[in-house]
């Protein structure tokens, strides 16, 4: 075993470089000690926390009860810690990343202000050789990119953005200090999860809003509410089968269902009848279910997500509830999303989206009727009119899944770049490791469940499987471990197939996780939509069956 990490020297040898200190940085690094490794975690903030130190924006929070949205490895931590809502704000998320690195003592071991900028596998000795922007080398056997899913903002080429005289900020990149916004002029381009959630804090704050929309949105309500120390204690007391069946599911995530007794299996062992489609209902049967549930409503129905009839139909009944929270009939009409099916996209929760537009300060502006010209020295000048702003807020996500790993220059085997092997797309095995990078490993990678779940319970997943790997490599005497071309081919045709026929790859949708949010990308569906349980038996099988699919050298 390598010393423990010095990360004051120029070159640093250690067991393990892991790039990252988000929630899957700083849990590779617990389980990494725990194996007796020396390892260095390099992360390009000032603090951990990742996504939740990034992405400070006003509104910004999860959308997955906290309760669920957290690490379940260490039964003290979850027993001490309290959340304070349903679905925590980012402040408290960060405030919970801070206080797992102080619990575990993690910060000793992470490089913070340093950014990968290069990984280089050496085949004379099979180490890595990762290199930041501050000049230093560290030698590691191997390397651990937990670099995130959604960790580059997306900054559009829009013309002129250069000269703005304004503020301007990324909501995946808010600065620390909090912005005045009071009495201000704030335009705000995006209207996905982020700008959602932005929207109606931002209308509270500035002094007026315009909201520049490429495309409108299906957002739901979040329902979110004060968490009772009640229902905190209940989860408490049954957190170990809590996290258990979250484990097994298909999302990680039990809402609801989660203090419920699980429904008791029919005696006859018959299957359970299936809930009934939006297709078993008559008109009136549907339009009674919007009205009293609202526009989240076609949730309810699982023919929504794979019977493009059935989506047609939430689709309208979906539109007709906004018609019915906005005021405005023509800014109703700009709100309804027309050109592409619900559910193909990440789907988006708010407070109080719709009723904001009800609001004197706040400005629609549809950029389909009138397209956006260019960013001036003053604001944003669209078709037939000049808008003038004091602040501009970029709402327009991430270069995600492949962005972060493809901004470092990973070189494998023949000195092969990891960006030149994924021109056409991602191609992985499990999405942990790529052919021809032995030792490399992708925490929540391209074609594993990652973005498709609660994150958490997806890195928790991929963070073990890894330690139990390095584990037995350490006890087999093994030096390499990398997939075979075989087991990637068959990998990603697996990953396309359970994707076929789902809404996400429908052809009039366009989204991230088809990367067709960044201009150039390869339109592939990266994520693996058959659901974290049956992925995780896979990966536990594959495992057990002697790393099938693996070469062990
Ligand atoms: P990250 O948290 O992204 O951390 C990656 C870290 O790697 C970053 O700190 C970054 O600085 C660092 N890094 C990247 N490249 C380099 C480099 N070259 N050198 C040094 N450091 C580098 N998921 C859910 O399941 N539920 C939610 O409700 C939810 N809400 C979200 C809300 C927002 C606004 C966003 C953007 C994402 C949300 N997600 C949510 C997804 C979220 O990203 C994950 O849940 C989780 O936090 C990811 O953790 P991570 O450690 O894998 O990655
Ligand atoms: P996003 O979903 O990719 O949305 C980006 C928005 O910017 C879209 O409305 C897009 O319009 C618009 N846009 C991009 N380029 C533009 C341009 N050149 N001109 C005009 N509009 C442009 O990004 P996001 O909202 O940051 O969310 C990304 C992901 O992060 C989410 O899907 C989710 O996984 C996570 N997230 C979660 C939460 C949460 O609730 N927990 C909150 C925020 C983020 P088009 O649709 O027309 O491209």
């Amino acid at each position: 075993m390598a010393d423990a990490a010095t990360v004051d020297q120029s070159v640093n040898d250690v067991d393990v470089v892991v790039v990252g200190a988000g929630f899957a940085g700083m849990y590779m690094l617990h389980r990494l000690r725990e194996l007796g490794l020396s390892a260095v975690v390099i992360e390009a903030g000032t603090d951990v926390g990742g996504t939740w130190y990034w992405n400070r924006y006003p509104g910004a929070r999860c959308d997955v009860p906290s309760m669920e949205y957290s690490y379940s490895f260490s039964e003290e931590l979850q027993q001490e810690w309290q959340w304070t809502e349903l679905m925590s704000a980012q402040p408290e998320i960060l405030e919970y990343a801070r206080h797992v690195a102080d619990r575990f003592d993690l910060r000793r071991d992470i490089l913070f202000e340093t950014k990968v900028i290069a990984a280089d596998f050496d085949e004379d000795d099979n180490r890595w050789t990762v290199t930041t922007d501050t000049g230093q080398c560290h030698r590691a056997r191997w390397c651990i990119m937990a670099t995130g899913c959604l960790s580059v903002p997306n900054v559009p080429n829009l013309p002129g953005l250069e000269r703005f005289e304004g503020e301007l900020y990324h909501t995946g990149d808010w600065p620390k200090v909090e912005p005045n916004l009071t009495a201000k002029r704030v335009g705000i381009i995006g209207t996905g999860s982020s700008g959602v959630q932005a929207i109606p804090v931002l209308a509270q704050r500035a002094g007026h809003l315009t909201v520049f929309q490429r495309s409108p949105v299906y957002t739901i309500p979040a329902n979110n509410k004060p968490l009772r120390p009640e229902t905190a204690e209940a989860f408490k007391e049954r957190y170990g089968e809590i996290r258990q069946r979250q484990r097994v599911s298909v999302t990680g995530i039990l809402g609801p269902t989660a203090l419920r007794e699980p429904r008791p299996k029919p005696a006859d062992g018959a299957p359970r009848a299936a809930r009934p489609g939006l297709l078993d209902l008559t008109p009136e049967e549907r339009q009674a279910v919007f009205d009293e549930h609202g526009h989240g409503a076609f949730q309810r129905f699982a023919d929504v997500y794979r019977d493009p009839a059935a989506n047609a139909i939430a689709c309208e009944l979906f539109r007709q509830q906004i018609r019915k929270l906005v005021h405005d009939p023509l800014v109703a009409e700009a709100l309804e999303p027309r050109d592409y099916p619900l559910a193909c996209k990440r789907q988006v929760i708010d407070t109080g989206y719709y009723e904001t537009f009800n609001r004197d300060n706040v400005t629609l502006v549809d950029l389909r009727r009138q397209p956006l010209l260019e960013i001036t020295a003053q604001g944003v000048r669209v078709d037939g009119e000049d808008i003038e702003l004091d602040v501009l807020v970029l709402a327009t996500g991430f270069d995600a899944m492949t962005g972060a790993l493809e901004r470092i220059d990973i070189r494998g085997r023949d000195g092969v770049l990891l960006r030149d092997r994924w021109v056409g797309g991602p191609r992985t095995y499990l999405g942990l490791q790529v052919e021809g990078f032995p030792n490399l490993f992708t925490i929540t990678g391209p074609g594993s469940p990652s973005v498709l779940s609660n994150v958490i319970v997806a890195i928790e997943q991929h963070v073990e499987w890894i330690a139990d790997c390095l584990g037995h490599l350490m006890e087999h005497g093994r030096a390499t471990i990398e997939p075979t071309e075989g087991a990637v081919e068959q990998w990603v045709a697996h990953v396309n197939e359970v994707a076929e026929g789902t809404m996400y790859v429908a052809p009039d949708c366009n989204s991230w996780y088809l990367g067709s949010n960044i201009e150039g990308k390869a339109r592939v569906f990266m994520p693996y939509v058959g659901g974290l349980g049956r992925y995780r038996q896979r990966c536990d099988e594959i495992a057990a069956n002697g790393y099938e699919g693996f070469v062990l050298a």
